[in-house]
């Protein structure tokens, strides 16, 4: 799926170097690397502030804190995410909302959006699912409406954009995950907030930090949630390489893109005009069901070709959230897509000749 060996054989020495540089300094936590990092992402990004965190997960959780969700209070999310979306939300002791999504996407469906909120929404989650933003448009539209701030879950966007607007600069905030299968991701587990009010961004730093405003005094009940100096360094000499590296997996999408055209039930995935796609990964339908997508998957297992199945049950479904009591059948788009997503190998350093070979393997498997 990912060959994180092949990059880092391209980075060894720069990646030695800045961890040497480290090693001399011993300065580990809050230092000039990840204040460093935070300006970057943020300038990156075309937003005003980063805050660096321990992970994408509490990057959703510090912001939702931020946007005042507390115990009883309602944040919708789409029902086709990673669980850790949801998860947050009931970090916080509030209850997560599943929305459906649009087929063509996978993000939030805008039109069926406003149907999900209540007096009690405080917060909505716009997830750019594989790196393909949702209508921020719309959803921000909704939102200011309503009052409800949005906020923009980026781990798998870093560098998308919509309508010339980057992912994590058009909400009240922008949550972004290091995680290392990520787009830009660390030797370990990291996370970055993007905030365009500078107020929020104080605050954000004071509650990663035990709600500390100086030493040993704490204005507001924290966590212990910094992003450490060493994933910084590493992350800042990997972010040298993103625009290139995007680059890369867009001209893969591309080529898969005219290989797999055409083909019986398979449907690749594609930008919408005016959204820049990152293919965090390369996710095809495969129509009619889980039971042929499960064929296609057998034969290219047989080939030795990875695949992977993000994700297979969506978040109404999960045991974990069976006692919100939302049923099979209420979230269809949701449903259907995780019974027809497959994704393929992606990553920068894939070749064209490996691109071919998946290709062919999907299309003999379709035909079937
Ligand atoms: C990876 C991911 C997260 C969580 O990030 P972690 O750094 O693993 O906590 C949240 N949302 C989405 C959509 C993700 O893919």
């Amino acid at each position: 799926m990912l060959d994180l060996r092949a990059q880092y054989a391209s980075l060894a020495s720069e990646i030695g170097a800045a961890i040497e540089r480290l090693l001399a300094s011993q300065h580990w936590i809050l230092g000039a690397e990840g204040a460093a990092l935070e300006k970057e992402i943020a300038h990156f990004s075309g937003a005003r502030s980063g805050v660096g965190v321990a992970s994408g997960t509490d990057a959703l959780m510090l912001a939702l804190h931020a946007a005042g969700v507390g115990p009883g209070d309602d944040v919708v999310v789409p029902a086709f995410t990673f669980i850790a979306t949801a998860s947050a939300v009931s970090a916080l002791g509030a209850r997560p909302i599943f929305a459906d999504i649009e087929s063509l996407t996978f993000a939030i469906d805008p039109t069926r959006l406003e149907s999900r909120l209540t007096l009690k929404t405080k917060a909505i989650i716009a997830v750019h699912l594989f790196g393909h933003p949702s209508d921020m448009d719309s959803i921000l539209e909704t939102g200011k409406r309503r009052g409800i701030p949005i906020i923009e879950d980026c781990a798998q966007s870093i560098g998308a954009s919509y309508r010339g607007r980057k992912t994590g600069s058009m909400g009240a905030f922008g949550c972004f995950s290091f995680y290392p299968t990520k787009n830009l991701g660390g030797y370990g587990d990291g996370g970055m907030i993007l905030t365009n009010s500078e107020k929020d961004a104080y605050r954000l730093r004071c509650l990663r930090n035990h709600g500390q405003t100086d030493r040993y005094s704490s204005r507001e009940r924290g966590w212990n949630s910094r992003l450490d100096e060493i994933q910084a360094a590493i992350l800042r000499v990997k972010l040298h390489h993103l625009a290139e590296w995007t680059a890369a997996r867009q001209k893969h999408a591309l080529r898969y893109g005219n290989l797999l055209r055409d083909l019986p039930g398979i449907r690749a995935p594609e930008a919408r005009p005016g959204y820049e796609h990152v293919y965090s990964v390369h996710t095809i339908r495969v129509e009619g069901g889980a039971e042929r997508r499960e064929r296609v998957q057998r034969h290219l297992a047989s080939q030795g070709i990875a695949s992977m199945i993000y994700y297979p049950l969506p978040l109404h479904l999960q045991p974990a959230y069976a006692a919100l009591g939302v049923g099979r059948g209420e979230l269809p788009e949701s449903e259907r897509a995780a019974d027809e997503v497959l994704s393929l190998p992606m990553y920068a350093e894939l070749t064209e000749d490996q691109i071919a070979r998946v290709a062919a393997a999907v299309a003999e498997a379709a035909r079937a």
